[in-house]
């Protein structure tokens, strides 16, 4: 069984010690290849390099930090079913929604191609007499990107096309559960011509996030994954003094009017809380109906649900399986705790037939009605194929529960009334708003993020505040002397 390695320097570089994980073919339920698990010295190894690449890069010209953008983006594009492969064989979700995440992804490396126009500082002449103003945007040094199982090549590419644009040096440590996508990508960026060094990739766990999280060298630190290990991060890499942007979970709701066209609504619902399993920081795990609406839509939504498909990505079907049994096995436990908490299980994903291999970790789309809030199938985020519905009397009392959440990734809004949708957008404290749109995930040049529990930090990813991010102004106040300088005074210049 092959062993997967880190990429440092330009190179497939052998873990210290002999210390692994299994990667799964969640289709499959079988161990396909094992990854390196990084000790101190290797991660000291990636970050060193990174550290060593950075003046070269920092100084190469924006022109030739454009040419290595374009021309990842069009090895990208020209090569991208094969990684969308590789997303599919570990992560389990569709050939065509691994496609899609690509794409996104895609979106990021065009939007950093215009890095010369973010990177502009501002001048200011004559500020005073014979003093200009002016500010610069520099990369920060190295910069660490931990990331998450659910989007094993597009979170990564949130975040280090912009860094490398910017003029850092990256250390990406993927999730150990899906580590191939960040090795076809280092590989890729090689090809583009960018030097070596620029781009690591540390294969391994928490002994790696430690030591990005506390190495002097790291400048910076990019997390996404659950809400627990964001707090630790973002805590941790800040007491050490760096800068640290980490997203959180999520528990994403979808509120419906009365005047919703109930049509869209049960569609959108599908898309948003079943699409790769329910494994979406985006995806809506609740449905907030506004009476009397709320059995005319879950019968809707119940049966689009006895249509859909569930079986191994590469064979055309619409949802996968989860990323492991572990996982598996708890989300499933939630639809127990939904009986126990006498909520009315409307559609069971347990036992579903698939089309795929009996060990694979599969879990139908669910569908379960009259969640009580004070359950834990409301409370917890459980990133699955598990879709909630509650009953709610009026608009008003659906925006309570919403903010009352600890959570604020994303949320949407289904209505025909543009004055409650504006009054919704203003009202609610979530990061991200749809209206009429179940996944408003922002396109690249905008930026994403939540509040509350879902971002720990004040900077989103990619857009303009991933430039901000990724760089430190300085602002410079210069004179040039001319004959006619007006000798010592020891106040601020006035005029
Ligand atoms: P996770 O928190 O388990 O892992 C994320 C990363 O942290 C991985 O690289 C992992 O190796 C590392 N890690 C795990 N345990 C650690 C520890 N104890 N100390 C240090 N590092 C550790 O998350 P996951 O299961 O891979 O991903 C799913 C989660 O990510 C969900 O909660 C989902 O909502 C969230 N997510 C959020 C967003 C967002 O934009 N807000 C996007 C995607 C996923």
């Amino acid at each position: 069984m092959s062993t997967l390695s880190h990429f440092i320097n330009g190179e497939l570089v052998s873990n210290s010690s002999s210390r692994v994980g299994n990667v799964y073919n969640p289709a499959l339920g079988e161990v396909v290849r094992q990854v390196s698990l990084a000790e101190v010295s290797d991660a000291q190894k990636a970050i060193n390099a990174a550290s060593v690449a950075f003046p070269s890069w920092r100084d190469t010209s924006l022109a030739k930090r454009t040419q290595v953008m374009f021309a990842f983006r069009e090895i990208l594009n020209a090569t991208k079913n094969e990684l969308a492969a590789i997303i599919t064989e570990e992560h389990g979700k569709t050939l065509p929604d691994a496609l899609g995440e690509v794409s996104r992804g895609l979106e990021v490396v065009e939007f950093a191609t215009g890095l010369a126009h973010q990177l502009k500082g501002s001048f200011s002449e004559s500020v005073s007499t014979g003093i200009d103003v002016y500010s610069l945007k520099q990369p920060l040094g190295v910069v660490g990107i931990i990331s998450p199982f659910n989007f094993p090549a597009m979170v990564p590419m949130w975040f280090f096309p912009v860094a490398i644009a910017a003029g850092n040096t990256v250390v990406l440590k993927p999730s150990e559960k899906n580590p191939s996508a960040a090795l076809w990508i280092a590989e890729k960026l090689k090809q583009a011509g960018l030097p070596d060094g620029v781009f690591n990739v540390l294969q391994g766990d928490k002994v790696a996030v430690d030591e990005l999280l506390s190495n002097p060298l790291v400048e910076a630190i990019s997390f996404v994954g659950s809400t627990p290990i964001a707090k630790y991060v973002y805590e941790t890499g800040t007491a050490n003094g760096k800068r640290v942007q980490a997203l959180g979970g999520a528990k994403n709701h979808m509120l419906v009017l009365p005047d919703a066209d109930l049509d869209l609504v049960a569609d959108s619902a599908i898309n948003a809380g079943f699409g790769s399993a329910g494994e979406r920081c985006m995806a809506i795990s609740v449905v907030l109906a506004v009476e009397p609406i709320a059995d005319e839509l879950i019968s809707k939504i119940a049966s689009r649900m006895a249509a859909l498909t569930v079986g191994d990505g590469t064979l055309g079907c619409d949802m996968g399986p989860l990323i492991t049994k572990e996982h598996r096995d708890k989300v499933s436990s939630y639809i127990d705790l939904a009986i126990a908490d006498k909520a009315e299980v409307v559609v069971d994903g347990r036992g579903i037939e698939v089309n795929g291999s009996a060990s694979g970790f599969w879990l139908g789309p669910t569908l379960i009605d009259k969640v009580p809030v004070t359950s834990k199938v409301y409370q917890d985020e459980i990133f699955g194929p598990v879709l909630s519905v509650i009953r709610v009397q009026s608009f008003a009392e659906g925006v309570e529960l919403i903010n009352a959440g600890k959570y604020g990734n994303g949320t949407a809004i289904f209505t025909n009334d543009g004055g409650a949708a504006r009054r919704f957008q203003n009202e609610i404290e979530v990061g991200m708003i749809g209206i009429n749109v179940p996944i408003p995930v922002p396109v690249s040049y905008y930026s994403f993020g939540g509040v509350k529990s879902s971002l720990f930090g004040d900077t989103k990813a990619h857009g303009v505040q991933g430039f901000n991010f990724f760089t430190k102004e300085k602002t410079v106040t210069s004179r040039w002397l001319d004959p006619s300088h007006g000798g010592i005074n020891l106040g601020f210049p006035q005029n």
